[in-house]
């Protein structure tokens, strides 16, 4: 990553003399209409960090759920950095893409062990870390430090391709140009609500659809506006067309206990425990795919009972839907070459270990249950 504060050199983006008016008019806008949000009441490093992993792939209603309850259980890096990793998912749960609190979590182990627990005012230190790519290293080191460094992401790439009337060579370079366009138009002072300020213009008023051009401070300086585009910029990429993916999740009672297993600390949902599912493969019955699962990933010899719960849900484009069996266990012990770990737990210890929304549902049914035979 090339990771430096802006420079100087992308004259072919906004004539100079409309840069000021741009800076000036989207501030004075900031400063009136900026939603009351959370992680815009202090200036503190560390919690604009934390505000900004989040926001990476979350939308602002979650995020205001999650933020300060995260920083009331994780105050500082130092105790980020020394809580065990399944306190942090735990407190991570629900919000999804959990390679962030991960990422944050090792981040904040570095910083604590190197940097003295505090956010360095370095690019290449900061840029180095887990997790911090170009996006997070501008909106954290111009908020906190009012480095000059530019943002883009959905939100503020909609804008700035509307601002531009979306040139040839824009579409054609890809978001490098835009990055550069970003750039020269960073103000000297008050980077990161430059930064922030443009986000909010795409939350607020330069929506994908139905931008409110009547309402926005830069109707003047805008190329869509002028040439009536704004609705057909930016062009759609046509979504992937969606997937559709059978699993099969297995309940093993062992008495009053269930198995619940954990997931290898790479790739999907990595760390995070779940009820043992796979995706049921050609030619497999539930049932079928049920006895590979205990068998091969568990090492188990279980009775089948009944159909416990169906669950729908998405991730990206897969559409998954999940049955869960129940299965009564009769002998063997936990062994897998996929799963790192594996307890038998009473049904009330099943919210001290952190696992996905669909997972959490199943769980939810068992604690429910728990006074009453499932088999
Ligand atoms: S004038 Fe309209 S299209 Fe241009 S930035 Fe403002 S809201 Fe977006």
């Amino acid at each position: 990553m090339r990771a430096k504060d802006a420079c100087s050199k992308a004259p072919q983006f906004f004539p100079r003399f409309l840069r000021p008016r741009i800076r000036r008019n989207l501030l004075r806008w900031f400063d009136r209409h900026q939603r009351n949000l959370p992680w815009r009441r202090d200036r503190d490093p560390y919690h604009i960090w934390v505000s900004e992993v989040m926001l990476q792939q979350t939308q602002v209603a979650t995020v205001v759920r999650y933020y300060e309850p995260f920083l009331r259980a994780f105050p500082s890096i130092q105790v980020l950095a020394a809580a065990p990793k399944q306190k942090i998912l735990c407190h991570w749960e629900g919000m999804g893409y959990y390679a962030r609190a991960g990422n944050l979590h090792r981040a904040a182990r570095k910083l604590a062990t190197d940097h003295g627990g505090g956010i360095p005012n370095d690019v290449d230190v900061f840029g180095s870390l887990p997790g911090v790519g170009r996006y997070v290293l501008g909106a954290v080191l111009s908020q906190a430090f009012n480095r000059r460094l530019p943002i883009v992401e959905a939100n503020s790439r909609r804008v700035l391709l509307r601002l531009l009337g979306q040139k040839p060579h824009l579409a054609a370079t890809g978001n490098g140009a835009l990055w550069q366009a970003a750039e020269v138009l960073l103000p000297h002072r008050r980077v990161g609500d430059f930064n922030q300020a443009l986000m909010e213009l795409g939350a607020l008023i330069c929506k994908p659809t139905d931008p409110r051009c009547d309402a926005c401070p830069l109707t003047e300086c805008c190329e869509a506006r002028r040439l009536g585009l704004q609705e057909v910029i930016p062009g759609k990429s046509p979504a992937p067309p969606a997937k559709l993916i059978q699993e099969v999740g297995v309940v093993v009672r062992k008495e009053n206990r269930i198995l619940l297993v954990q997931r290898p600390n790479r790739g999907r949902w990595a760390g995070m425990w779940e009820f043992p599912h796979d995706q049921i493969r050609a030619r497999e019955s539930l049932d079928s795919a049920g006895r590979r699962i205990t068998r091969e990933m568990l090492a188990l010899k279980v009775r089948f009972g009944s159909e416990l719960l169906t669950i729908k849900h998405s991730v990206t484009q897969n559409r998954i839907t999940l049955v869960c069996l129940e299965a009564e266990y009769r002998a063997g012990k936990f062994h897998s070459e996929f799963y790192q770990n594996g307890r038998w737990l009473y049904p009330s210890q099943l919210n001290d270990f952190p696992v996905s929304a669909p997972q959490r549902k199943l769980a939810r049914l068992l604690i429910g249950a728990r006074q009453r035979t499932l088999f």
